[in-house]
């Protein structure tokens, strides 16, 4: 009964024994089977000669790491025209010949290796209890026989970069059965081409508007129908209407004008502490959930923000008893300036602890807030005139005083100043252009407003832009010579550059405004590619990446 969950083929085997060790289980299994075939002259033989024992990994059982102990007959062969006298009895359902490891734990590790790559598959197996290396499921990777593949009717090519910036490959496509048929290392005509010679049958190409697969598909396989995929077409299109708007600065600077300006968020608020006049509410540093969040950093600068309010308050709490400010200073152990602004200000300044520490700079304090007040705001000016009175402080301390006192008027001033208005990236103003306008939110549809206002030339642009991409959407063929020759009277230029470049595509562009393939199943499949190359540390070599990308399972 247990042998049948042991063993996929449980009548030829008993189970013996199962010993529980530290962390494995070794099963042990005797054969029943009373003959064998011999594998090099296939004459059964029942005449057994000896028997061995072999251990291999098996998976893994309740955490335990599992190993077999298997007995394995070896038997006479007793046809005479053989050239070998015994032979060892083969049990390819359990373990090939000389493997260390059961089939069905490869059958896993392979399912491992193909989804998650040598390295993490290595660790993932180490959590599983299995036993192996990196090394070991990138061998099982190039041992795994390559998928059979046949030629696809219809193929999407496109590339993928080796090395970004660098190096490109060539990734084809299956479009009807949505899979992967080849991996090429190379983005090249010649190699695009030796392939589909290779592979006599393609009848449909989809492809990007590369020169290398437009001459590889021509070189290739002249017979097939080659289509330009619809979207590098709309790609093609807000990259050009992108050139334009680069040259057009007052339609960018339209679309930026009249924007909402957005008010600067107030940083740290965690750090706000409460106001005086709401004394119920608990001092952040009373809240250990709320302090427990803060680095050693901010638990100090909170600390002596707490530790500056108490004393805030107290400057107020003595005021109220009628107290001078130089008797609150002297109570206190204050300086009386400080003193004197905490009773000016209506909350707690929040200004750094080293301010109220005795400085060689508060005999001056009086003169250079004068100074301030009357628009000297040069330190290095102030200090000057300082040493004339007898200043013997350094240079930075006037600095820093100066760097507080323009601190204070910025965070007093209630308005900050309304940021200069940028142009808008000709990139960001290019997708305004060639999206349907329903999909565009209100501030974009009136920015797209502006800058369409700004020249007939701006809303021409438009206009062939939307031309274009309903011509698409709609898959209207017979629009194109219209819409080119719209286009060439226009005098856009990059427009015209881009007329162009369809003209000389002519048949691919027509074909992609009449038939449904299109390079979106290609795309996705790239995707897939760079998430396994991705997965293998960017330093893929070539042939375990085509094995991946081109096994199904992963
Ligand atoms: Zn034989």
């Amino acid at each position: 009964m247990l042998t049948s969950i042991f063993l996929p083929e449980p009548t030829q085997w008993q189970l013996e024994r199962v010993e529980v060790g530290d962390q494995s289980l070794v099963i042990k299994l005797l054969t029943t089977s009373t003959q064998a075939v011999c594998p090099y002259c296939a004459t059964s033989s029942e005449r057994a000669h000896s028997y061995y024992w072999r251990q291999p990994a098996d998976l893994p059982c309740f955490g335990y790491r599992v190993k077999l102990n298997l007995q394995v007959r070896r038997f006479f062969c007793d046809n005479d025209q053989c050239t070998y006298t015994t032979f060892a009895e083969r049990i390819p359902k359990v373990i090939a010949p000389h493997a260390r490891r059961t089939a069905r734990l490869i059958d896993q590790q392979q399912a491992i290796a193909f989804t998650a790559g040598g390295e993490t598959g290595a660790r993932l197996m180490a959590q599983l209890g299995m036993p192996g290396s990196p090394d070991n499921l990138l061998r099982i990777i190039r041992d795994t026989p390559e998928p059979v593949v046949t030629t696809p009717r219809v193929l999407g090519v496109d590339d993928w970069a080796i090395r970004k910036g660098q190096s490109y490959g060539t990734i084809l496509v299956d479009l009807e059965k949505q899979q992967p048929v080849d991996l090429l290392p190379e983005r090249s005509a010649e190699a695009f081409a030796a392939w589909l010679k290779a592979h006599p049958g393609v009848e449909i190409i989809s492809r990007d508007r590369a020169s290398d697969y437009i001459k590889g598909a021509t070189d290739g396989a002249p017979e097939a129908t080659q289509v330009a995929d619809r979207w590098h077409l709309l790609k093609n299109l807000r990259e050009a209407i992108e050139r334009y708007l680069d040259r057009d600065q007052p339609c960018l600077k339209a679309a930026a004008d009249k924007e909402p300006v957005a008010r600067p968020e107030p940083t740290t608020p965690e750090l706000q502490l409460p106001e005086p006049s709401q004394p119920d509410e608990p001092e952040p540093d009373e809240e250990p959930a709320q302090s427990g969040q803060l680095t050693k950093a901010q638990q100090d600068k909170l600390a002596r923000r707490t530790k500056r309010l108490a004393r805030y308050e107290a400057v107020l709490e003595l005021q109220q008893y009628g107290l001078t400010n130089n008797e609150i200073a002297r109570r206190l152990n204050m300086d009386p300036h400080t003193v004197a602004r905490y009773l000016k200000t209506e909350h707690c300044p929040l200004y750094p602890e080293g301010r109220t520490r005795p400085s060689k700079l508060d005999p001056y304090r009086d003169y250079i807030s004068q100074r301030w007040q009357a628009g000297c705001h040069n330190a290095t000016e102030i200090w000057r005139e300082l040493g004339h009175l007898g200043f013997t402080g350094s240079r930075g301390l006037v600095a820093q005083w100066a760097a507080r006192q323009r601190q204070q008027l910025r965070s007093s001033q209630s308005e900050p100043p309304p940021p200069k208005v940028a142009p808008w990236a000709p990139s960001r103003a290019a997708w305004l252009f060639v999206k349907p306008p329903t999909d565009l939110a209100p501030e974009d549809q009136a920015a797209l407003a502006r800058m369409i206002q700004t020249s007939d030339k701006a809303a021409l642009v438009y206009h062939l832009g939307q031309q274009f991409v309903a011509m698409i959407h709609d898959r209207q063929p017979e629009a194109l010579v219209p819409w080119l020759t719209a286009v060439f009277e226009s005098g856009v230029g990059a427009l015209t550059r881009l007329a162009k470049g369809i003209q000389q595509d002519f048949q691919a562009v027509e074909a992609a405004l009449s038939l449904p393939w299109s390079n979106g199943q290609t795309e996705g499949q790239v995707n897939r590619l760079k998430l396994i190359k991705r997965q293998m540390y960017g330093r893929a070599k070539f042939d375990l990446l085509r094995k991946r990308v081109l096994q199904s399972v992963a």
